[in-house]
């Protein structure tokens, strides 16, 4: 295994994502080297890479047709997913495990599973956490973060889809508090990654997205980034017209802000216990990233979905 991407270029981070590349068809998985030793562990954040769905917007140094689309979005058929996702299986060696997709909210709802949940039931839930062998936990993203955790000593995983709404709410945070209560789980046993999801370069928010953080976090000032915009031709010849002209909502703005999602995540895990030399958050962005990742963003919804997933498997 090599690691693909320049960390700076990929925002920074503590860890290092390796890209593990499966032999079947082309299908590739991000995995964090240092859980590769637990044998009893599945884990892994997909690509688009190695499936059968045609993406409308892939890339066009990429062959069509080849997308790993994991979710039912309205331009892919049923067929195509389960054939894909039946591939992520096989190429985790994973094709005995129930895969577990709740209905997501954007919610900090966690759910605690002991036994298969229902296939004609998807529970309506953002946070999944286990003990019990043979369920391979699942979270779908396309710019929000997917995040692992593992209680390495007790055998307890969980995945979280932290999307900004997801984040202001502590979900990463109220993850690992979920594997304390309910299993005893101690934080020196604890490891967490953070997979590939849209990063600070390309995360623009509105002052709404701001002020929400703003009321919940006293770290917030570090999470934000302010870039200047530049004026149009417009607006540089005739600055008085839009300054006096306009109500203040409908001036051209002088900076966009963007959202540290990564760095929030960060925060929330190591204020939870977790030591920073067990969280991995080095994955690249997946706007900047077609080659390798759909992107909510970048193809404006019509796009398709990941998959970060984690389970214990079965004796
Ligand atoms: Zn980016």
């Amino acid at each position: 295994m090599a690691s693909l991407f320049n960390p700076s270029r990929a925002g920074g981070g503590v860890g290092n994502l390796n890209l593990s590349r499966h032999a079947k068809r082309g299908l590739q998985v991000l995995q964090v080297p240092a859980l590769t030793q637990f044998r009893w562990l599945v884990h892994g954040f997909s690509t688009r890479l190695g499936g059968v769905s045609p993406s409308p917007n892939s890339p066009s140094r990429l062959a069509k047709g080849n997308d790993l689309n994991l979710g039912k979005v309205p331009w892919d058929n049923p067929q195509n997913v389960e054939v894909n996702r039946r591939r992520l299986l096989s190429s985790l060696d994973a094709e005995q495990m129930n895969l577990v997709i709740p209905k997501q909210i954007h919610s900090d709802l966690i759910r605690v599973l002991t036994d298969m949940p229902r296939a004609d039931f998807p529970l309506p839930g953002d946070g999944l956490v286990t003990n019990h062998p043979g369920l391979l936990l699942s979270i779908q993203v396309a710019d929000c973060l997917p995040i692992l955790l593992v209680d390495v000593r007790q055998r307890v995983v969980a995945v979280l889809h932290c999307g900004w709404r997801g984040t202001v709410r502590r979900l990463a945070q109220k993850g690992v508090g979920m594997m304390k209560l309910m299993f005893g789980s101690r934080e020196d046993d604890l490891w967490a990654a953070i997979g590939p999801g849209i990063r600070v370069c390309c995360f623009s928010v509105g002052e709404e997205v701001a002020e929400e953080f703003e009321g919940q976090f006293h770290y917030a000032g570090q999470l934000f980034n302010h870039r200047q915009v530049t004026p149009t031709p417009l607006e540089r010849k005739y600055p008085g017209l839009f300054k006096n002209r306009l109500k203040a909502s409908d001036r051209p703005k002088h900076h966009d802000t963007y959202l540290d999602l990564v760095q929030a995540n960060l925060y929330q895990l190591r204020e939870a216990g977790i030591s920073v030399n067990r969280i991995d958050s080095g994955a690249p962005c997946t706007r900047c990233h077609s080659e390798l990742f759909f992107s909510h963003r970048r193809d404006d919804g019509k796009t398709g979905r990941m998959m970060g997933m984690i389970g214990i498997r079965g004796q």
